[in-house]
């Protein structure tokens, strides 16, 4: 028996599933996860040696590719200093500054180690500051796994069909609304019938829990409209697309200016950081100096912080977000033609900045009802054509992908070289 599966039966018996996080079983898409021992660069290794062009990038941090070396020089020169105090440091302040400086809309920020501590935080902040219960969020969108917003989440739940978790209760998730993402008619009857007693709406602009979905400018313009006209604050979770759809993450595309912004993936460089931040009034409402709890023994840690700070330097490095949306670009143009080649009409492709989806559907889709149309058959036989192949996409249609600074011409021209071989294979099936 190969290694590999050795593993995986091993890991079985003593961790649930095999994995520290559900979409990284394979569940959809069937056959063994690959268990990885290193990686550099666009590179990733599996425990035989099989190298694989990784467009997963432990799902968006590593956006100056594996392994950086200025970052990895950091993150040891931290290691060098003590690896936690507990304690305010230095690196604090300055990895603040930086956050402060490049999302306006940011004037204090928290930081936390998880996507799903900064909104559950968020969360609570906003009822903590409008005194309000309600929350809106969208079908399809995921903002980490607290209590309140498991009710029909995104990511790892979708591909198993399940439409929120066991183990919450109703009493929790009873103020919690999910409206369908991109409908903003549905937004305004929302808000005309509760608009009161709403503390937040909170949304990915552009979704990446559905796979990559673009909410439209209408959508969010009418969202921080109704949230003004109603006195509830507006949540952008930028955990996935801040630093990684542009400099100045989704918010800047949209010319939107949220309450609370959610940070986490590309601020931490492969290291746990997340955040949450916003206007100073409602920010100055949580502990020490407000009445709204929050805390981390490990947040703000000196070690993950000196990632942060070097991937945050590197990526203000001039050009730098110009060749990550072109190098995207050149991908999905790429893997596109190469379906298009072998007869396959159903398969397209969008990005955003680093950030790409991938859809077995004849046409991008606006929301979940069409994110959940695709054609799974379709998309394992891709998966897994290009997983031979040495392509590493997320083992789900409901994931996002991600490409790195590393990703140059030859890694994409051998991406598309795989992809003619598999849509080729798949075509002759
Ligand atoms: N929000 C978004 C938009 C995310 O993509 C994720 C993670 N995929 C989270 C929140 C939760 O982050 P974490 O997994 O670090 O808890």
């Amino acid at each position: 028996m190969d290694l590999n599966q050795s593993l995986f039966d091993r890991a079985q018996e003593l961790i649930p599933g095999g994995v520290n996080s559900p979409v990284r079983a394979f569940r959809s898409v069937g056959g063994a996860p690959r268990f990885i021992e290193r990686a550099k660069g666009p590179y990733m290794w599996d425990v035989e040696g099989k190298a694989f062009i990784d467009y997963v990038l432990s799902w968006g941090p590593m956006i100056l590719g594996h392994n950086n070396p200025e970052v990895v020089d950091a993150v040891k020169a931290a290691v060098d200093n003590g690896l936690s105090f507990g304690a305010a440091t230095e690196g604090e302040v300055r990895i603040a500054q930086e956050i402060v400086k490049l999302v306006p809309s940011i004037e204090e920020v928290r930081l936390v180690s998880s996507g799903t501590e900064a909104g559950m935080s968020a969360i609570r902040l906003a009822r903590g500051y409008t005194g309000r219960n309600k929350i809106i969020k969208f079908e399809g969108c995921y903002h980490g796994h607290s209590d309140s917003l498991l009710v029909k989440a995104g990511s790892g739940l979708l591909t198993f069909g399940n439409p929120s978790s066991a183990g919450v209760p109703a009493s929790v998730t009873e103020h919690t609304l999910v409206l369908e993402y991109n409908n903003p008619q549905q937004l305004e009857d929302a808000f005309r019938q509760w608009g009161d007693d709403i503390a937040c709406v909170i949304v990915e602009a552009f979704a990446g829990n559905m796979n990559l979905v673009r909410g439209t400018q209408e959508f969010i313009d009418t969202m921080r409209r109704l949230c003004t006209e109603h006195g509830a604050l507006l949540i952008v979770d930028e955990v996935m697309t801040g630093f990684r759809v542009a400099l100045g993450g989704a918010q800047s595309l949209f010319n939107v200016t949220p309450d609370i912004t959610m940070l986490g993936k590309v601020i931490g460089g492969g290291m746990p950081v997340a955040a949450f931040g916003g206007r100073r009034d409602i920010m100055e409402k949580v502990a020490p100096c407000g009445p709204v709890y929050q805390a981390g023994t490990l947040s703000g840690n000196p070690v993950a912080v000196a990632s942060g700070l070097a991937t945050l330097r590197l990526i203000q490095t001039p050009g730098f977000y110009e060749k990550l949306g072109s190098q995207t670009e050149k991908l999905i143009a790429g893997l596109t033609a190469a379906a298009r080649e072998a007869g396959i009409e159903n398969f397209c492709g969008d990005s955003v900045g680093g950030m790409f989806g991938i859809y077995c559907l004849p046409e991008q889709p606006k929301g979940f009802a069409d994110v959940m149309k695709a054609d799974q058959a379709l998309f394992n036989s891709f998966f897994h054509g290009m997983l031979e192949r040495g392509v590493y996409f997320a083992p789900s249609t409901f994931e996002a992908g991600f490409v790195s600074i590393t990703h140059d011409d030859a890694v994409i021209e051998k991406t598309i070289e795989a992809a003619r071989e598999t849509f080729a294979d798949i075509a002759k099936h």
